[in-house]
This record gives C-alpha cells, sequence and structure tokens, in this order.
C-alpha cells in the first residue's frame, strides 16, 4: 500500500494515442485530426511538446526538401542519394513515400510562420545543399507544437511511457499504453485503437567523449532515450538494421554541426600538418569496400573513414580551414549564427577555449555512435510499405504499421529510410496518422480489450525502484553506494562502458569482432538481471531508471544485429575485425530482429533489399 498510497491512476481513452510529441509525433498529431475530424486523438509526451525533443533548441535548416515547384529535385533523386549514402541498403519504397510528400510539409511549416530563408536573386528558397534550405529556426518546435496542440483532443506533456499494453483477446494486437506523470507520480493508462510510437532515437548508449564537467553533452539529445525502440521491442515488433549505428564528424567538444561550414561557406578539413588526406586513403578504402568510394557524394560513414585513418596514423588532429570563409563578413555571421540558432554550446566551447574561427581552424572529431532512424543512418521497426509502392514483401497492411498490429512508427522510430531529418520525421508522422485513422476506421466494432492484470502488475513493477530505495537507503548512513540498490548513473555508465568496450565505441575506435560481441551480450545479460534492483530516490530518478531500461534493450538489439551481419558494411560508423570486407554476396540483405519477452530470445533473419529506382 505504501508503494501507491498517494497516487492517482488516470484512465485515458482515445482512437488514436501518439507516444512522442517530437518532429514526427506533431506530424501523426497533425494528420490523424485532417482524416479522423471525429476521433479522439491523444498525443503523450515525457518532456513538453513545445520544447521537446532534438529540435527542441532550434534548427538552421531543414535537410530533407525536393524543390519540386522549381525542378529542382525529384523523389527518385532522394532515393538514389540515400541509397548511396547508406552503402547500398535501404528501404525504397519508404524513402520514396517520404520524398514525394516532404514539400508540402516544407510549404506547411512556412504557412505557420516558420521564416525560410530565400535566395534574393532567384526568389526560391535559399539552398545550404542539394537537398538542404535554412531556416530562422530558433522557433522551430514551438510553431510545429503549436499545430499538434489545435490538433489534438488532449496533449498530456510530462508523462514518461513505459510500456505498450497489449490487447487480451488477441495476441499480437496493441492496446495502449502505461506510463507515469514525472512531475506528481500519477499512472497512467492509456487505452486506444491504435498506437503511433513517435519517441525519437538514442544517446548515451554508448560511453560519449564528454565525460567529467562535460558530461551530458552530447551530439543526439540527452533526453533520446530509445523507447521508439524498446516499446515496439518489448511486444515483439521487428526491427531492422539495428546495427546501423552512426557516427557523426562533428566540431570538437561541442558537438557543433558541418553541414553548413562544408555546404555554404565553403570549408574544407586538412590534417594536423595543414595537408589534404582523403585521397590518401583511397586505396585502403577500395579494398575495403570496392566501387562504394567511387560514388558521389562519398559515403558519409567513408568521410569518417578517412578522418580515423589519418588520426591513426600520427597524423591528427583534423582541423576545419575556416580561416579563409571568415574573412568574409557575410560568411563569418553565417557561421555564428549557425551555431546561436541550433547548437549555443559550440559557441561557447570556442569562446572559452580562445577560439576565433576567423584566426584559428577549429578542430573536429568523431562522436561515440548513436541509434537513430533519421538521419545518415537508418535504425528501427520493420515497417510495412504504401500500398502503391512497396513490394509485397514489404505490405501487410497499412502504412507503416510494424509486424504488431495497430502499432505504427515514424521518424527515428521507423528503420530503413535514411535521411529524413525534421521534415522528413514530420512526414512520415503525417503519413502513419492518415494511415493509423483507416485502421481505426476499418476496425469499426472490433476494439481491443485491456486487462486490468496486466497494468496493474506493470504498475508496481513501475514503482519498485521507488520502494527499492526507500528500503535499502536504511542501511547506509552516507554516499551513494549501498549493497541493495543500484542508483541509474551506476547503470547508466556500466551500459555506456560494456557498449563501448565490446560493441564498437570511441575507446576501440569503433572496433569490435565476434568474441567481443558474445561478451558483451553476457555483460548486457548481467546489467538486465541487476535492473530489479534498481533504487530512485525520487520521480527524476524513477524516469532515469526507466530511461535506462529502454536503452539497454535497444542496446541489446544493437548487439545482436552488429553480431549477425558478418562484413564491416559502414567503416566509419563500426568494424568487424573478423570480417573487415564489405560482402555484397551474402550481406546485400537488411537485417531484422525480434524479441521473445517469455523468453528473452532474440530471432535473427535477413530480408532482401528491392531496388525499385535505378
Ligand atoms: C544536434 C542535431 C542537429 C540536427 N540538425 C538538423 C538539421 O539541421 N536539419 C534537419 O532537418 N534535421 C536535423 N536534425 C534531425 C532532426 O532533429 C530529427 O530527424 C527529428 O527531430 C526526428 O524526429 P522524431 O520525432 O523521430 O524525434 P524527436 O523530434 O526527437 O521527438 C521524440 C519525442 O519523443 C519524446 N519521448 C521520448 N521518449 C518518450 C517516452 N518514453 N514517453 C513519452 N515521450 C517520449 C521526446 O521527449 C521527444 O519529444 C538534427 C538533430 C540533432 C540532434
Amino acid at each position: 500500500m505504501g508503494l501507491f498510497g498517494r497516487r492517482k491512476t488516470v484512465f485515458v481513452d482515445a482512437d488514436i494515442l501518439v507516444i512522442g510529441g517530437g518532429m514526427a509525433g506533431c506530424g501523426a498529431t497533425y494528420e490523424s485530426r485532417y482524416w479522423g475530424r471525429d476521433l479522439k486523438i491523444v498525443c503523450v509526451e515525457k518532456a513538453n511538446i513545445e520544447r521537446s525533443g532534438a529540435v527542441a533548441q532550434g534548427l538552421y535548416a531543414i535537410n530533407c526538401y525536393m524543390g519540386m515547384q522549381w525542378g529542382e529535385n525529384q523523389p527518385e533523386d532522394h532515393v538514389r542519394y540515400a541509397r548511396n549514402d547508406l552503402m547500398g541498403l535501404v528501404r525504397e519504397d519508404l524513402g520514396y513515400d517520404i520524398a514525394r510528400h516532404v514539400d508540402s510539409t516544407v510549404h506547411k511549416l512556412e504557412e505557420w510562420g516558420l521564416p525560410i530563408m530565400r535566395d534574393p536573386k532567384t526568389g526560391r528558397y535559399q539552398r545550404e545543399g542539394k537537398w538542404q534550405i535554412m531556416i530562422h529556426g530558433e522557433s522551430y518546435k514551438p510553431i510545429v507544437a503549436e499545430a499538434a496542440r489545435k490538433a489534438a483532443t488532449e496533449v498530456y506533456n510530462r508523462i514518461m511511457v513505459t510500456h505498450l499494453l497489449m490487447d487480451a483477446k488477441q495476441a499480437n494486437r496493441v492496446a495502449g499504453a502505461v506510463g507515469f506523470n514525472v512531475r506528481t507520480g500519477d499512472f497512467h493508462v492509456f487505452r486506444a485503437k491504435a498506437v503511433i510510437v513517435c519517441a525519437g532515437g538514442a544517446s548515451h548508449i554508448f560511453k560519449p567523449r564528454s565525460v567529467g564537467e562535460g558530461m551530458g553533452r552530447t551530439w543526439y539529445a540527452p533526453w533520446s532515450s530509445a523507447s521508439a525502440y524498446a516499446l515496439p521491442i518489448q511486444v515483439g515488433a521487428k526491427m531492422t538494421q539495428m546495427e546501423n549505428r552512426i557516427v557523426l564528424t562533428r566540431f570538437k567538444d561541442g558537438y557543433g554541426p558541418v553541414g553548413a561550414y562544408f555546404l555554404h561557406l565553403k570549408t574544407y578539413t586538412e590534417n594536423g600538418y595543414g595537408e589534404e588526406y582523403e585521397k590518401r586513403w583511397y586505396e585502403d578504402t577500395k579494398a575495403l569496400v570496392g566501387d562504394y568510394i567511387d560514388r558521389h557524394p562519398v559515403p558519409t560513414c567513408l568521410r569518417n573513414h578517412a578522418i580515423l585513418r589519418e588520426v591513426a596514423a600520427g597524423r591528427g588532429p583534423i582541423r576545419m580551414v575556416t580561416k579563409e570563409a571568415f574573412q568574409d563578413p557575410h560568411k563569418e555571421t553565417v557561421g555564428w549564427e549557425n551555431f546561436l540558432g541550433m547548437t549555443i554550446g559550440q559557441a561557447v566551447v570556442w569562446a572559452s577555449q580562445n577560439i576565433d574561427p576567423k584566426h584559428i581552424n577549429p578542430e573536429l572529431t568523431t562522436s561515440e555512435p548513436y541509434v537513430m532512424g533519421s538521419h545518415a543512418t537508418c535504425s528501427g521497426a520493420w515497417a510495412s510499405g504504401p500500398e502503391d509502392y512497396a513490394p509485397a514483401e514489404y505490405q501487410w497492411g497499412y502504412n507503416r504499421m510494424m509486424t504488431v498490429d495497430g502499432l505504427f512508427g515514424a521518424g527515428d522510430t521507423i528503420g530503413g529510410t535514411a535521411h529524413k531529418f525534421s521534415s522528413g520525421s514530420f512526414t512520415e508522422g503525417r503519413i502513419a496518422g492518415k494511415a493509423a485513422v483507416k485502421y481505426v476506421k476499418d476496425m469499426k466494432n472490433g476494439q481491443p480489450q485491456v486487462s486490468e492484470q496486466e497494468y496493474r502488475d506493470l504498475e508496481k513493477l513501475i514503482y519498485q525502484p521507488l520502494e527499492n530505495y526507500r528500503i535499502g537507503r536504511n542501511e547506509i548512513v552516507a554516499g551513494t553506494v549501498s549493497p541493495s540498490y543500484l542508483l541509474p548513473i551506476h547503470g547508466l555508465q556500466r551500459l555506456e562502458k560494456i557498449m563501448d568496450e565490446y560493441v564498437g565505441g570511441i575507446s576501440t575506435n569503433y572496433m569490435t569482432n565476434g568474441v567481443l560481441l558474445e561478451r558483451g551480450l553476457e555483460l548486457l545479460a548481467m546489467l538486465k538481471e541487476d535492473m530489479s534492483h534498481m533504487g530512485a530516490e525520487d520521480l527524476h530518478s524513477l524516469q532515469r531508471t526507466w530511461e535506462l531500461d529502454h536503452r539497454l534493450l535497444a542496446s541489446e538489439s544493437v548487439t545482436h544485429h552488429t553480431l549477425f551481419r558478418e562484413e564491416t558494411r559502414w567503416p566509419g560508423y563500426y568494424y568487424r575485425g573478423d570480417h573487415m570486407k564489405l560482402d555484397d554476396e551474402n550481406w546485400h540483405c537488411f537485417t531484422l530482429s525480434r524479441y521473445d519477452r517469455n523468453t528473452g530470445k532474440w530471432e535473427m533473419e535477413k530480408a532482401p533489399v528491392y531496388h525499385i529506382i535505378d
């Protein structure tokens, strides 16, 4: 009784439940209302949708815009680009589906008040690169959130969703979700006919470069805690390409973005001795990946590879040559504004380290790996494709529905579709929202049933860490080390260390092999056992505990996938030392996994890659 005495249980019934109100979640909420005028559409978010998700701080560019109105690019071009960057492996049906709709999303964003820069000569949107357009985007997220707020029947902020609920009568059908209010502690039971998971990607899975006083600073948002993966994995949804973690080349210590520098300011890189180094590694890279090194643009992972090889050869650090570009006052302004609208921390780091890019070429470094589905990487859930475009094998019902009935996803959640970024994630949310409305309408009266036993069991499990702490705390008089519980920060650091040392993080120079991965899985299993001894001193720690739980399950998935794919497909993201070459004969395929929560076992399989576009 002590556990639940002061806590309320709040029941919410919805037709469509959107989990996570970031870019994809706001898109899903907005579009669900458009097609489902009479439906109850609920969005639940662990922060506040006004400033939540990876776009919280704002952006300086929209990275996915075709420009079809001016004949700049066609959707097919974007599929070719993403396929090339991902070394041949993307779901072309899903990518095409986003690309053909993304321009309409961007036009809406402008209509809603997002300032998009224009080229004064042509009147078109100002291009940063072939796919990117420049924005004054500090308020990008509040603008998008307003559209979602107006569309939703209700937005529940500050609720961390921990588990999905399944239909009591029909196996493999979703029925809702549970979570807790991170401010009041109230338990929330959401009963829904369809659920759209839009809960973002995953940082803090691998040990970050930023430690000590810099701890918490990562490139991807520190609050991206892998819920997008853990929630579907828990209920047996198939995942794809979870091995395809991403490593970013960024400005050192602040993780400041480099896109505007390369594309708009036309800056370039050099080694510590002021030399060009990429050409030096051409033959070396060709020996690993063959003709992929000759593609244009050079795939992101291979550019990382050249940096890693050059630094390992003792000729670091790699620097961005800014001194020339910054002599132009316009470029200097753009260079600084780029950070102020998106990554203020980098400007602060430079100020604190006496780096004025007009006089000093700043250092670059490669980040720790992240798991996500919307950037130059495509980890996530295996989803059904669009009816008019997907090959039969990629279709089992509704667009963006996972292999669990009624469970949809978008943005970082959905795998196989790289390079969607903010606009593509919002667009994919819209696609999923439309399909979910159709699913609900087709269901008529056959709605799912939630079992009281299931959510009461989950309630006990969710709050147990508070009880562990309350009792265990009596055994120690000072400090944080207890014989009977583990704090979430300890668990997180253990997870990061395991992933870093065994699964290809920074301390092994992104190198792993079968032996290391097998040992990594054993250590992850031990951490999993210890999760029942987590102690949470307050609601904040309780949230950290469940975020760790989600990160751990996603990490297990990453490790199984990395073990399964016996090749090095993306040198520069990670290396399998025991299979150092790309192997198109055996591995030009997707990897799929399915987790069985009753047995704790993972099943792995291959799925074909269909090249629909020439
Ligand atoms: C540093 C950085 C720079 C970027 N630069 C660009 C750029 O220049 N241009 C561009 O177009 N894109 C850029 N992106 C990419 C873009 O931000 C992402 O592609 C996009 O935000 C992904 O959308 P999403 O909805 O999947 O995830 P998010 O937008 O991150 O939304 C996920 C939401 O889910 C919520 N959530 C998570 N877990 C739970 C839970 N358990 N319960 C409830 N809610 C939960 C989160 O709080 C969040 O609101 C950048 C991203 C980063 C991090």
